[in-house]
């Protein structure tokens, strides 16, 4: 099958938080299954040119947004796994500091027009590359107007006829709503302003659109897909309910041979199930390096997350306090919203023994905190899939949760009795606290016996994409016998 990814970030080339694991990660399975795989992305600024060996297409494009003529050009590279990557450059819209926003956290004012010239421009990019998908699958709201556009503008399209898409949504919380003279900007008709197609409360919402009219419809954890659709769809749920059967939760998977202990060498020592010692080492490393005291004994948490309230810094936050007597130590690393920065400095400053904050995007310092840590904290108010307890748990870290979307498929409390689970979950909603589930755990940290069954648990939990690989294939194949289908009641 050909299939054409479409998304606002792919690791490595681009990464803001999952979504980049996801679209990197996705494709090389895909390619094993015997696919056709490209992606195309932004050529953002610091997607460096050298250093991927990416070449330049000999040919310039346009597309209309609003009332300019937006010029492009397209370049790629193969990656290791021979999988082609292609980047729309624009100067205009991609040559910029940040990828959504700028240094200051807020969200550039021209999102709207930077992608709908994305989604008009891989388009048009495909066309001039000859490569006709059996399915285009593309990834949140920025990739939104592509469904949109393949139902209305290119319906008629010969080159589109066998073209299926689908739509992923990796965190509904971001939509991409605009005022409805959008319809004009992105060139669409004032006949196509419809509820059942770009109109939404008289707005038009890039992720609404894609809900609408994508062939499939697929978010990254069953709990995720059952929450959106029942009570935390953000406006969506009425959409996705429109299409209850058709909206599928396949979870996330990761990358087990980047996130691997035994191989990292970003890390102070390898280690695996087979002999733990590494992950000693790891955590002195960790120590050191946050200026704490160097104690095996004490319980040391980590979390590298954005920055956003979805994560539950509040609750983070008020812990730090909470927790200050005890023999603890927390290590965060992150990026984004600047009242968060704010109160996780504070903390630090008046407790600088027991509390390291970094703010950065640095992959080095998040592998050293998933190695170095005994507990990793993820008080998410909600969480389509979560990808940092998963990796956390390849890394022997023992995730504490709180009970919600992917949160829920992945993370089962420990039991000392039975011996199963893989950490710690307490539920927000039935107004369970974190500092009480952070304080029982220590009881199991304590003992030390139970501890190390809780870390071998903990590495043998598998997530890899070999399982969810699948499902995607199979949403794949539907759509592509659908299509058929279709095409031969309409033509016969
Ligand atoms: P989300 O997609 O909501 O940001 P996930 O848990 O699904 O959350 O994925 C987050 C990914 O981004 C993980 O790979 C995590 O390690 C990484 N990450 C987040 N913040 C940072 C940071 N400041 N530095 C390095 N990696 C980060």
């Amino acid at each position: 099958m050909n299939i054409l990814m479409v998304a606002s970030e792919c690791f490595p080339f681009v990464k803001v938080g999952g979504l980049a694991d996801v679209v990197g990660t996705l494709p090389k399975y895909l390619k094993k299954l015997g696919h056709n795989i490209k992606i195309i992305l932004p050529k953002y600024r610091h997607i460096d040119g050298k250093k991927y060996n990416l070449q330049t297409l000999p040919f310039r494009l346009n597309v209309q947004v609003g009332k300019s003529a937006e010029s492009f050009r397209v370049k790629y590279c193969t990656t290791e796994d021979r999988i082609e990557v292609y980047f729309i450059e624009n100067m205009h819209f991609f040559n910029r500091d940040g990828i959504y926003s700028s240094s200051t956290g807020l969200d550039y004012v021209d999102n709207k027009e930077r992608y709908i010239f994305f989604c008009r421009a891989v388009l048009e990019s495909i066309k001039a590359l000859m490569f006709r998908p059996d399915v285009i699958h593309c990834h949140d709201w920025q990739t939104g107007l592509i469904p949109a556009y393949l139902k209305t503008n290119l319906k008629n399209d010969g080159f589109f006829w066998n073209t299926s898409c689908a739509f992923t949504i990796h965190n509904i919380a971001y939509q991409g709503q605009f005022s409805a003279e959008t319809v004009v900007e992105a060139g669409f008709s004032w006949s196509d302003f419809t509820p059942e197609k770009l109109e939404y409360y008289n707005n038009i919402n890039f992720m609404k659109c894609a809900i609408a009219m994508a062939d499939a419809v697929s978010t990254v954890s069953p709990t995720y897909a059952k929450e959106i659709k029942e009570f935390n769809g953000r406006g969506m749920e009425v959409v996705l309910n429109s299409r209850y059967d058709e909206v599928y939760g396949i979870l996330n998977g990761i990358d087990y041979s980047y996130w691997d202990p035994f191989t990292d060498k970003t890390i102070a020592a390898n280690y695996d199930k087979n002999n733990l010692n590494g992950k000693k080492l790891c955590k002195r490393d960790l120590q050191k390096l946050c200026g704490f005291k160097v104690n095996d004994s004490t319980y040391m948490f980590g979390c590298v997350s954005r920055l956003d309230n979805q994560k539950g810094f509040d609750i983070i936050v008020d812990a730090l306090y909470s927790l200050k007597n005890y023999d603890m130590q927390f290590v965060i690393l992150g990026s984004g919203d600047d009242t968060i920065k704010n109160r996780l400095k504070e903390a630090a400053l008046s407790m600088p023994k027991k509390v390291a904050v970094f703010f950065d995007y640095n992959e080095k310092l998040a592998h050293k905190i998933y190695a170095g840590c005994d507990s990793y904290m993820m008080p998410s108010k909600f969480e389509p899939c979560g990808l940092s307890q998963m990796i956390a748990l390849a890394y022997g870290t023992i995730p504490i949760v709180n009970r919600t979307g992917g949160l829920s498929d992945t993370i089962v409390y420990y039991n000392h009795f039975t011996k199963e689970g893989n950490g710690f979950v307490f539920n927000i909603t039935y107004g369970e606290n974190f500092v009480q589930t952070v304080l029982k755990s220590q009881k199991i940290f304590n003992d030390k016996q139970n501890w190390h069954t809780l870390m071998l648990n903990a590495l043998n939990s598998n997530f890899s994409w070999d399982r969810s690989v699948l499902k995607y294939e199979k949403m794949y194949n539907d759509l592509t016998i659908n299509k058929l289908k279709e095409t031969i009641f309409v033509r016969s």
